[in-house]
């Protein structure tokens, strides 16, 4: 068998030529642009490409885009008091602070001084308790990613069997609680469970966010299994030479799967274009306004 190609890459410029369609019409019929802060604390290079890439995307979307760069030597309490100015800002309805934060700030402390109502990456507290809940929230971007991918490829997932790989705050465990709310029966793996292979082949759609290369092979999967792989991870290949690479060994998995995402181009481009449409969700739910399906 060899696996059907899941291309994040088209299905995302799918996504923000419907939130630019979307942010049009926002315009056009309510006077309102949509704007989304992203605040950058540090000089982390990954984080300063993320940021720069979500600043231009939200710019090619038609909305406002606002960027915070502090230096690493900032203060908690002068982040504080940007998040609280930000929160109190009516042009800005999505706020972002891009974590990894210098050590010496309190992450949580941070993540959850933002108003739950622009927090966009859905990591407030009270967001992941309405997402545990069932109730209306801002959904985390990546994990969101994939279920959009996963629902398009095969439709309804109820009674499907799913298994999570990685259970951290941003991936792993949102990820199991979209899954449980398309009623999927979901196992949520990490480090400590026992025989995973094993445990991963009951499965009829595997999720792995690990940050391990490769560490998903083939032997591991039912056969027909949808694999969606959201590790990034930079292998050197020669002497100064790098490339990118999944948790999941791409080739002797795509001859198991019934369809697998590629590394590039498969979950990556899913987490900025849903960062872009939660933020068009925001500002629709903080003006009365429907908001996009
Ligand atoms: P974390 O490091 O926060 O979590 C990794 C998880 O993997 C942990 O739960 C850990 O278990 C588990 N794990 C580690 N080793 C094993 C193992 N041998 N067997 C089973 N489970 C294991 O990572 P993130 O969730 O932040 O990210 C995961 C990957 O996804 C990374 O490669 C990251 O770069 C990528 N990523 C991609 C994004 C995208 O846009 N495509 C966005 C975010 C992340 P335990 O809890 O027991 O330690």
């Amino acid at each position: 068998m060899t696996a059907a190609i899941i291309d994040g890459k088209v299905f995302a410029a799918g996504i923000r030529a419907r939130v630019a369609e979307h942010v049009t019409r926002l315009r056009q019929e309510h006077g309102i642009t949509p704007g989304l802060a992203v605040v950058l604390v540090g000089e982390d290079p990954a984080s300063q490409v993320y940021v720069r890439n979500k600043g231009r995307m939200t710019v090619e979307a038609g909305m406002q885009s606002f960027e915070h760069r502090l230096s690493a030597e900032t203060s908690e309490a002068d982040l504080l008091a940007l998040v609280q100015r930000l929160n109190a800002d009516p042009a800005v309805h999505g706020i972002l602070v891009q974590l990894p934060l210098p050590g010496h700030m309190n992450a949580d402390l941070v993540i959850n001084a933002i108003d739950p109502a622009k927090d966009v990456d859905g990591f407030h507290i009270s967001n992941v308790g309405r997402l545990g809940t069932g109730q209306k929230a801002m959904v985390p971007c990546t994990p969101l990613g994939c279920l959009m991918l996963l629902r398009d490829r095969l439709g309804s997932l109820s009674g499907l069997d799913a298994v999570v790989i990685g259970r951290s705050n941003i991936v792993g465990k949102p990820m199991a609680q979209l899954l449980l709310g398309d009623s999927c029966t979901v196992t949520l793996a990490h480090s400590r469970t026992r025989d995973l292979p094993q445990v991963v082949r009951r499965a009829d759609i595997v999720v792995a966010a690990v940050g391990r290369p490769g560490m998903v092979t083939g032997d591991w999967l039912k056969p027909g299994a949808t694999v969606i792989d959201v590790g990034i991870n930079r292998i050197e290949t020669a002497p100064g030479e790098t490339r990118l690479v999944g948790d999941c060994d791409f080739d002797s998995c795509a001859k198991v799967a019934g369809a697998i995402t590629p590394v590039p181009g498969g979950v990556g481009p899913m987490t900025i274009a849903c960062l872009l449409a939660n933020t068009v969700t925001a500002c629709c739910r903080a003006k009365g306004i429907p908001e996009p399906e």
